[in-house]
């Protein structure tokens, strides 16, 4: 008889390939033949594991079936579940670079409010010191309440500013508004 892990029926009871106590050890399961020629040493090595064991070839066969078909299914678990993780990975780098601008954004804000609360000039009004956010933000003396828009467009180069201070506060609005365009983007 040629190799095989089941034989066919007719030779399987001379050989108890299937024997009643093979069937009855898989209870209350429909059960099919399989055909299949193996080679010799397949063959061979499922018998011995059989013997081993104490278990039918039937029995061992579709034990070893069962679990090769198991692996293939937890291997697809597995390449579903490197999908997810580079899924992951890849939202998580996304989020990095997100916080990284925004990390960037705030830091700009931050000099640029440090720069703002700086003496920048004293008011014509009342002589009273003014900082950058008086000037470009509340427009206002904080001391006389005395508008200082007239000071950002004076008709000649006022006195009661410090030009330099300007300059330096107008360039770190710039880098602000820089920030905040790249982020835009
Ligand atoms: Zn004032």
């Amino acid at each position: 008889m040629l190799p095989g892990l089941l034989d066919r029926p007719q030779a399987a009871a001379t050989h108890g390939v299937r024997s009643a106590s093979d069937c009855a050890s898989v209870p209350y399961m429909a059960t099919e033949v399989i055909y299949a020629r193996v080679p010799k040493e397949l063959k061979d090595a499922a018998d011995e594991y059989a013997r081993n064991r104490g278990a039918t070839l039937t029995s061992t066969v579709v034990e070893l079936l069962d679990r090769g078909l198991s692996a293939i299914s937890d291997d697809r678990s597995v390449v579903a579940l490197e999908k997810t993780v580079a899924s992951l990975t890849a939202d998580n780098a996304r989020l990095d670079g997100e916080l990284q601008g925004a990390r960037v954004e705030v830091s700009a804000l931050r000099n640029f409010t440090a720069r703002s609360s700086r003496k920048i000039g004293s008011c014509p009004g009342c002589s009273g010191e003014i900082s950058g956010y008086d000037l470009l933000a509340a427009g206002r003396c904080p001391k006389c309440e005395r508008g200082l828009s007239s000071l950002l467009v004076p008709d000649k180069a006022s006195a009661n500013l410090d030009q330099r201070e300007l300059l330096i506060l107008v360039g770190a609005l710039g880098a602000l508004l820089g920030a905040a365009y790249l982020m835009s983007k």
